[in-house]
């Protein structure tokens, strides 16, 4: 295979087809063009050698007797050319004479035929089928046979006329006319095989940017689709066996994490033991409290990865429902929960994941703030924008950058009536991230928090569900 690479489905096999395709299809059409092509494919009239047969007849008449014009006239009749001469009295003359002419077109004969004329005539006249001259009686031709007759007449010095009449106009394009013709076709063929040839080529690569994109939506086992040419697969092979040993990596990581984590509840149960011996009560209060938040940290922190390992698949859902349906159990226990936004919009996304979300942002509206209200809003390239708005402290500009970071709490003191640990918003940056998302935090004119959930436009494809590959992520991990 690899010696024959236009053997298998290749990027070289398809640009091979692609070019001998081009190539074929050119000569066939060339072929056609020739084939088939009416006047234009024909040689223009130069190239025909019609004019110079022309003036050859016309200068023998001049030379001969005006006794022998007429006779030497018709000798030179041709299966195309008929010649004609008349006497400068006679009745085909006058017409002649009379005849009106289009002036380019005697012009243009004028400067085909005089180059090879012994003397300049001092009139020539050219015309076809439609000019009455043509109807003059005894004119060698015969109309009904040859309806595209050209003529071609030269006033002798004497007065009298030769006259040409190519029997049928069979020459074509002039060379520019006909450079153009080509030019232009060429264009449009090479126009469009371009099109076909990259199309040809960039499909698969956008397929595979696709299928990345995808990633990030799919639960951690997902691999991306193995099509296209050959090297187009072993990319995305080569991307499968990376994610692979990425989470491979990741979920070695956690457990190691989570099992420290575990492991260090034991030390912890011995020393909150040990304190119940401490005599001095104010000393075992601050250990207790200690052995408390340490504990918090690590319930906070086996969750945290409990979480990161179940998987969960995208579907579609009712975002508003979901909204609403956190500010009805939240006003159920006694915390009013405004919503504002519109009734029903579907979005693709983990709604278990982002439940979550949205319930430690209004969470921690109640606990630090006052009478949350969360807005829906939608934009016009489909994205969603939850904002969840509260009249509480805000946060101090200067730690608002490290609001994410794990375990970290504004005001610890203020924390410790309030139970968190720090990990909410980790985690929640976390989820919106791995939708292609991201969150924001602002304090607002007048007093309290404003933190927007901005989540991008889904579209959900066959199997897979899509989003923006503007913002990196990994599998919910946070992100720095
Ligand atoms: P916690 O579990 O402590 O609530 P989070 O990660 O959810 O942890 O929040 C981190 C810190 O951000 C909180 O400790 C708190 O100081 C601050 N914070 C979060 N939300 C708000 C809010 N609505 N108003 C004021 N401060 C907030």
């Amino acid at each position: 295979m690899r010696r024959f690479p236009f053997l298998g489905d290749t990027i070289t096999r398809r640009l091979v087809v692609t070019v001998a395709l081009a190539a074929g299809v050119t000569l066939l059409l060339l072929q056609l063009f020739f084939a088939f092509g009416g006047t234009w494919a024909k040689p223009d009239v130069q190239a025909t050698g019609l004019v110079q047969q022309v003036a050859t007849v016309i200068r023998l008449v001049d030379a001969a007797t005006p006794a022998e014009r007429a006779r030497l006239a018709t000798a030179a009749n041709t299966d195309t050319i008929h010649y004609g001469w008349y006497d400068a009295g006679s009745a085909v003359a006058g017409v002649l004479e009379r005849g009106q002419y289009l002036e380019p077109q005697v012009a243009q004969s004028r400067a085909f035929l005089e180059p090879f004329l012994a003397r300049k005539p001092d009139r020539i006249v050219v015309f076809q089928e439609d000019n009455p001259v043509s109807r003059a009686p005894g004119l060698p031709y015969d109309r009904i046979r040859n309806p595209d007759a050209y003529f071609v007449g030269v006033r002798l010095a004497d007065g009298s006329w030769i006259l040409g009449i190519a029997l049928q106009r069979f020459w074509g394009f002039s060379p520019f006319e006909r450079l153009m013709l080509q030019v232009v076709t060429l264009a449009l063929w090479v126009i469009a095989v371009s099109l076909i040839a990259s199309r040809q080529l960039s499909r698969p690569i956008e397929h595979l940017a696709e299928s990345v994109r995808q990633f990030g939506h799919q639960p951690p086992s997902a691999s991306i689709e193995e099509v296209g040419p050959r090297e187009i697969k072993l990319v995305a092979r080569t991307i499968n066996g990376m994610q692979a040993e990425i989470q491979r990596f990741i979920e070695y990581r956690t457990t190691m994490l989570a099992a420290i984590s575990h492991d260090l509840r034991t030390p912890l149960t011995r020393i909150r033991l040990r304190g119940e011996y401490i005599d001095d009560k104010w000393q075992q209060a601050n250990l207790f409290r200690d052995v408390d938040e340490m504990q918090a940290m690590i319930d906070g922190a086996l969750s945290f990865f409990r979480d990161d390992a179940a998987s969960e698949a995208a579907t579609v859902f009712d975002l508003p429902g979901l909204l609403q349906t956190i500010a009805y159990d939240y006003s159920d226990q006694g915390h009013r929960v405004d919503y504002h936004g519109p009734n029903k919009t579907c979005y693709v996304g983990r709604l278990y994941v982002l439940k979550r979300v949205f319930t430690n942002l209004v969470e921690n509206s109640i606990k630090y703030g006052k009478v949350p209200t969360i807005d829906l809003e939608q934009q016009d390239d489909g994205s969603l924008i939850v904002f969840v708005r509260d009249r509480g402290p805000g946060i101090p500009p200067e730690v608002l950058p490290r609001v994410f970071d794990p375990y970290f709490r504004v005001d610890k003191s203020r924390n410790r009536q309030t139970g968190g640990v720090g990990l909410g918003l980790t985690s929640a940056q976390a989820i919106v991230r791995s939708h292609g998302g991201d969150i924001v935090m602002e304090n607002r004119e007048g007093g309290g928090l404003e933190v927007r959930v901005l989540l991008p436009a889904m579209i959900q494809t066959g199997r897979n569900i899509s989003g923006p590959a503007h913002i990196g992520h990994m599998w919910g991990k946070p992100a720095r």
